[in-house]
């Protein structure tokens, strides 16, 4: 009897490090019969589809479209209206890794994942036990810095979001920080009005909200005091380290203001 085939799948979210990850692979590995895969939530921003696109012209390759058999209003209304959010995030269950568990099915498969070597954290490994994570940054010691310098060079460069927001993902994403909320009120006032719309549009008449503490619409409206604060935060950061690419200085003072490690499904 002839042995099952391994499958070898990478998945790209449309962030940087996923990309860095598959020129990577290409590079170390030109003969490995890779099938790259986004799992499609139908939330995503333009540019993120832009990029997904501009990655396949790259790097000739061909990406694979999951997605959950129900939309997301779908499973919103059987979650009772509950928006997800870091300690419910039914969303990354059913949008993400259901689709791509019916995608891979009983096969032996290596994930390939874009953890860097400078990162600890967890992210969706399956608990299938056909499923096998690899993470080629930590094998070559690559740090965030390695991984820019993949994307310069490869020609690819970054999504055009990453002007203001630092992590792929749905518009709505309860991982935004306050300063890619009140921007992406600016770059997409119809997503964020859309945003709105699933914090107040609820049968019981009750508000969710997708960020702590307020609703998008107090959120936006201390929009200046967010900016200000943010641009003092970047101009610290140029100070302190003034030869810093934009996008780096913009992610770590996205992150000094809420750390949270959003997950390897969306993320990456
Ligand atoms: S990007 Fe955010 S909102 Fe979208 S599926 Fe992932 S965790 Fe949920």
């Amino acid at each position: 009897m002839s042995e099952k085939k391994v499958r070898h799948i990478l998945g790209l979210s449309g962030g940087k490090d996923s990309t860095a990850l598959a020129i990577l692979m290409r590079q170390k590995y030109p003969d490995l019969e890779i099938e790259y895969f986004f799992c499609d939530t139908h939330k995503e921003l333009t540019e993120t589809y832009d990029y997904l696109r501009r990655i396949e012209d790259w790097l000739g390759i061909k990406i694979h479209y999951l997605e959950s058999e129900r939309g997301f209003d779908h499973w919103l209304d059987l979650h009772g209206g509950y928006l997800p959010s870091p300690r419910q995030r039914w969303c990354t269950e059913l949008m993400k890794i259901k689709p791509l568990e019916k995608w891979v099915g009983d096969d032996v498969v290596v994930s390939y994942i874009g953890i860097r070597a400078d990162e600890n954290r967890d992210g969706y490994i399956s608990t299938k036990p056909s499923i096998t994570a690899r993470f080629p940054f930590k094998e070559y010691g690559l740090v965030k810095a390695d991984i820019l310098h993949l994307l310069e060079e490869s020609g690819i460069g970054m999504p055009d979001y990453y002007r203001w927001r630092s992590r792929s993902g749905c518009y709505f994403c309860f991982f935004q920080r306050k300063y890619e909320w009140v921007m992406l009120a600016q770059e997409h006032p119809d997503l964020f009005q859309k945003a709105i719309d699933y914090e107040q549009n609820h049968r019981d008449g009750r508000t969710y909200t997708w960020t702590q503490g307020e609703t998008l619409l107090e959120l936006v409206a201390r929009k200046d005091d967010i900016i200000a604060d943010h641009q003092k935060a970047m101009m610290r950061q140029q100070q302190t380290q003034p030869n810093r690419p934009l996008a780096e200085a913009l992610a770590t003072v996205l992150d000094e203001e809420d750390d949270t490690l959003p997950c390897l499904a969306c993320h990456l």
